[in-house]
Parts: C-alpha cells; structure tokens; sequence
C-alpha cells in the first residue's frame, strides 16, 4: 500500500545527519528539534501554536482533555472512520455520539449532523478522511449556534487546503483545536509514532501543553491530572525534514489519483473518489466504491494478482463491542457507513508510484470487470 524504502532512499543521507546531530547532542528529551519542528509546522499551517505529541491517538485525547468537559457530555464523531476518535472520547467516559457520513465524501453527514445534537453535547470531531476535508463551513456554522467546540481531527489530511469562508486555510486549523497523527504511513509520516496537536488560542495551547507534560505548571508542581505524551526528538528531527516535502509529496499523491481516475471513470461498477467542494483532496488513501456486491471478490483478484489493496474501515465503529453500548447512535441512520463498510476499497497510494506501477494496476483492476 504504501513505499516507504523508495521514499526514504531519496532522503537517506538528509535523515541520518540529522539522526547523528541528535545522538552528538544527546538531547532525546525536549531536544532543539522538537521546538523547531514545532515552529515550523505552525509556519506551515499558518497556525499561532503546535504541540507535538506521542502520536495521533494522544493528541486526540490531549485535545479533549485541554477541554474540561462535564461529565456525561456528549461528542460527535463519525460512525465510518478509524477508532482513534471514539476511542478516546470513551477512555474519557464522555459518551460517543456516532453519526453517518456522506456516500460521497465518506466525511460527516451534516443533515444528520444537525438531527443528533441534543443539550448534552459539546464537541464535534470531524474527520478529514482519506485526504479532503468535512464540510468545515456548515459544521463551524452549527458548532457557533450550539456552542460547541470543534475538534478536527487532521490525521488524513495534513496539507490539504480548504475554502473557508472565502479565505484559503490549511486543514486542522479551522476548528478550536486540530490534532494530527506523524504514523510512519500517513502523508507526512515519522519513523516511528508522533503526533501534534494545534490552536490559535493561547489559553487552550498554554493547557494543552500542561496535560502532556503531567499537568505540570511549575517544576514538580501540578496544577491538574495529565499524561505524559512528548513528541521524541529523533522523529522531530526527521519530520522538520519531511515537512519541507510534503508539497511535493502531496502532488506525487494527487498524480496518482488521477491516473486512478481516468483509468476508472466510464467503469459503471466503480464510483472514483468524489471531490469535495471546498477542499483539495491529498490522497492518505485513494478509496474506490464498487457496485454491485463486487468488492470482496475485486479484492482477491488483487491479491491473486499480487497487486495490494485493503478495507479501510470495514466495520463502522457502532458495531464493535465497546462501542456497541454507552455510544449514542441510531443504526437506522448510519446506513451509508453501513453500506460503505461493504462497499469500499483502497489502492496502493503513495507517493513512489511509477507509470508502470500504476498501468499494471489500473488495467488489471478493469480486467476484472470484464470477466
Ligand atoms: C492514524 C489516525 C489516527 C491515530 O493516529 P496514531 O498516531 O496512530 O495514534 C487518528 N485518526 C485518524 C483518522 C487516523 O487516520
């Protein structure tokens, strides 16, 4: 699914000097790297504050917890997403409010949205799947009416730019807080696990860093309960290498996708990636929908041809056991995650793809429709 040899070979000698100035330095802790990856991402993004975390399921929690919720709020999250979202809201005995998405954009249905808001609830957690961004002006729009925070969760899609009223952003900062995750795979991928978590409010990033770090205010004085979540010095040393690719990562991305797409959009049983309308999509995955009860057996074709493919998500969260109960969801409206579970397929997307590569893909996934 994904090469991250061919990537690393491009960068190799950049990376291990980089990992030597660490080690000469011994600053594994808190070293200069992490403050300056943490500078330059918010550059980057164009937000005021970046703490960069243990990984993408920290900085989930850590954005929750800067919060201070009541107990028993409610939190909306996609029912058709990775668990890292309800996860965390449960671990903080918060009650998971899971929502259907669109059949298009696979990102949070906002009709449906609307329907599941009641008085306990307090967060929305978008998530920007496979690359492009919810519908972020009708959900900032819903959150400002109910008061609710918004929490993005931008592990899919760091790099994306979207319309927001009017104005040109980058994706996770639209929202109270955004959080990312640095998983080797994603698009701007560490070598090991790393995470951050980003705001424009100085109280919010002044509480926030104290959760990670114990919830210490002064030296070996704590003001509340935190966790221990440091993004490592050697990741941040790599990451402030990769972040000065990640334009050109994203694009290698987005010169897949459309190969992928010419190749499948007169293919009747396929529904290619529809793009949404305020946002650029940047391809974590490329996601196809096949018709007609085909997808399963489209998938050991591919196997059998030794091309990769994977289900992402093939359960939607409502179904596992520990979401099953204490969530708030109604299964008579999550058909689309339902159906989508069934439904969805991802290619091979990364940013190493030849030509070749993708012609041999393309052609025997529409040999497939042939037979
Ligand atoms: C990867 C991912 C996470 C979690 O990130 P980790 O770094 O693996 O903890 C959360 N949400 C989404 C949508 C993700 O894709």
């Amino acid at each position: 699914m994904v090469d991250l040899a061919g990537q690393h070979e491009k960068i190799r000698d950049e990376i291990n000097s980089a990992i030597n100035q660490v080690f000469n330095t011994t600053a594994f802790i808190k070293g200069p790297d992490v403050a300056a990856f943490e500078n330059e991402l918010s550059g980057f993004l164009g937000i005021k504050h970046v703490i960069g975390c243990a990984n993408g399921t920290d900085a989930l929690q850590l954005a929750l917890m800067a919060l201070e919720l009541p107990e028993g709020s409610e939190v909306i999250t996609p029912d058709f997403t990775f668990v890292a979202t309800a996860e965390v809201v449960k671990l903080l005995k918060l009650t998971p409010v899971l929502v259907d998405v669109d059949p298009d954009t696979f990102n949070l249905d906002i009709e449906k949205l609307k329907a599941a808001i009641t008085e306990k609830t307090k967060v929305i957690i978008p998530v920007h799947l496979f690359g492009q961004c919810a519908d972020m002006n009708a959900i900032m729009q819903i959150a400002e009416e109910h008061n609710l925070f918004v929490v993005e969760d931008n592990a899919q899609a760091i790099g994306a730019d979207y319309n927001y009223k009017g104005k040109t952003v980058k994706a996770g900062t639209i929202g109270h807080i955004g959080c990312t995750s640095f998983f080797p795979s994603k698009n701007l991928g560490a070598a090991g696990d790393a995470g951050a978590v980003f705001t424009n409010d100085d109280v919010l990033a002044d509480k926030i860093k104290s959760v990670a770090n114990h919830g210490q205010d002064s030296q070996y004085i704590y003001r509340e309960i935190g966790i221990n979540s440091r993004l490592d010095t050697f990741q941040a040393a790599i990451l402030r290498i990769k972040l000065r690719h990640l334009g050109e990562y994203n694009e290698a991305r987005q010169k897949a996708a459309a190969a992928y797409d010419a190749a499948f959009a007169s293919n009747p049983e396929l529904q290619i990636p529809v793009r949404a309308k305020e946002s650029t999509h940047i391809f974590h995955q490329y996601t196809l929908r096949v018709k007609n009860g085909k997808r399963d057996a489209l998938g050991k074709y591919l196997d059998e041809h030794k091309i990769p493919n994977k289900v992402y998500y093939p359960v939607p969260i409502h179904v596992h056991t520990p979401y099953a109960t204490g969530s708030r969801f109604d299964v008579a409206a999550l058909k689309t995650s339902i159906m989508l579970g069934e439904e969805v397929i991802s290619l091979p997307m990364h940013t190493e793809l030849s030509a070749d590569q993708l012609e041999f893909i393309t052609v025997t996934i529409n040999n497939f429709f042939k037979h």
